[in-house]
């Protein structure tokens, strides 16, 4: 039988209709809206339609999103001190620096520079520290928290299942497991140096694929009634995009499945919406007497 779409651009959508709610309520409570601020260093076009995106769709939602566009030659020193103006603006309460960052700069000084209250990536080492001891209060990153959404919509029962992730970088796959260990997951992390990923991933209950590489996980790795969570974004030979899992022959055996594109992609920004006014919600929760 045919797997059930997990319909991302549906769930978004509600997600988005929910922060929209959310930053309505947060807005006449304190007199302003909650604020997004989004870093972009250079012109990688990717990265412009990403950020460009991020800040009109905040907006959409009341959010007061902004673009803060600078030149690819801009150095570490001048990218710190924008983010310490940002830190210490009140009107601020999320800060996105886009990745990958120009090669001269090190990710790891511009991510250990933003205020973890406003690390709405979840990339700060408090946050993923917080997140690694399984303690509550943290920011978690944007696309795993999609992806756990994506699940729950689906009524998928985590406690005690099989969960495998393909992929262990900070961004997705080592949030996404500590996310489904939060959950009572038995998880399994592999990566390019696992050996036998086929055995590996047939005993998936829950398969997380995020190793970006077009159709890696063929039809016959996934075991019959798995839910499948496709995070991967690959262009194929002929320029389509395709996720790390071989789609069509993946619905005849799994029960729940996200389609590449509208998947996980829309469940992206829509968590960054939910993770701006929770931090807004955050410093205000603090700032109180
Ligand atoms: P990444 O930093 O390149 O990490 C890829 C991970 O996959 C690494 O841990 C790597 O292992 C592992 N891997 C690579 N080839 C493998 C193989 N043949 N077998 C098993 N594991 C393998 O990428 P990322 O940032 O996590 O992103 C992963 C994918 O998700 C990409 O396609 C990206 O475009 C997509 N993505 C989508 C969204 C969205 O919103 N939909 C958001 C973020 C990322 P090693 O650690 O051993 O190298």
């Amino acid at each position: 039988m045919a797997a059930k779409i997990l319909d991302g651009k549906a769930i978004a959508q509600k997600v988005r209709d929910e922060v929209r709610e959310g930053v309505a309520r947060f807005a006449a409570a304190h007199g302003r809206p909650p604020g997004l601020e989004v870093v972009l260093v250079g012109e990688d076009p990717a990265s412009v339609t990403h950020t460009r995106s991020k800040e009109r769709v905040s907006n959409e939602v009341g959010i007061r999103g902004r673009l803060r566009a600078l030149p690819a030659g801009t150095t570490e020193a001048e990218l710190l001190a924008l983010i310490a103006e940002l830190n210490a603006d009140d009107a601020v309460d999320g800060i996105l620096v886009q990745l990958p960052l120009p090669e001269h700069l090190r990710e790891h000084a511009v991510l250990d520079a933003i205020a973890p209250a406003k690390d709405v990536d979840g990339l700060h080492p408090v946050n993923a520290g917080l997140l690694a001891l399984g303690r509550p209060g943290g920011l978690a990153p944007c696309t795993p928290v999609g992806c756990m959404r994506l699940l729950a919509e689906a009524g998928v029962e985590l406690a005690g299942a099989r969960a495998v992730v393909v992929g262990r970088s900070h961004l997705v796959g080592r949030p996404m497991a500590q996310l489904l260990l939060a959950q009572h997951a038995t998880v399994a992390i592999a990566h390019s140096r696992t050996r036998d990923l086929r055995a590996i991933c047939r005993e998936a209950d829950v398969l997380v694929a995020a190793a970006g590489k077009a159709k890696l996980i063929g039809g016959d790795w996934i075991k019959e009634g798995a839910t499948v969570i496709d995070v991967g974004m690959n262009r194929d030979d002929a320029g389509k995009l395709v996720g790390d899992v071989d789609f069509e022959a993946a619905r005849e055996r799994a029960a729940w499945i996200t389609p590449v594109p509208g998947g996980v992609g829309p469940m992206t920004i829509a968590s960054l919406l939910e993770a701006t006014l929770r931090a807004a919600e955050a410093r205000v929760a603090k700032q109180r007497p």
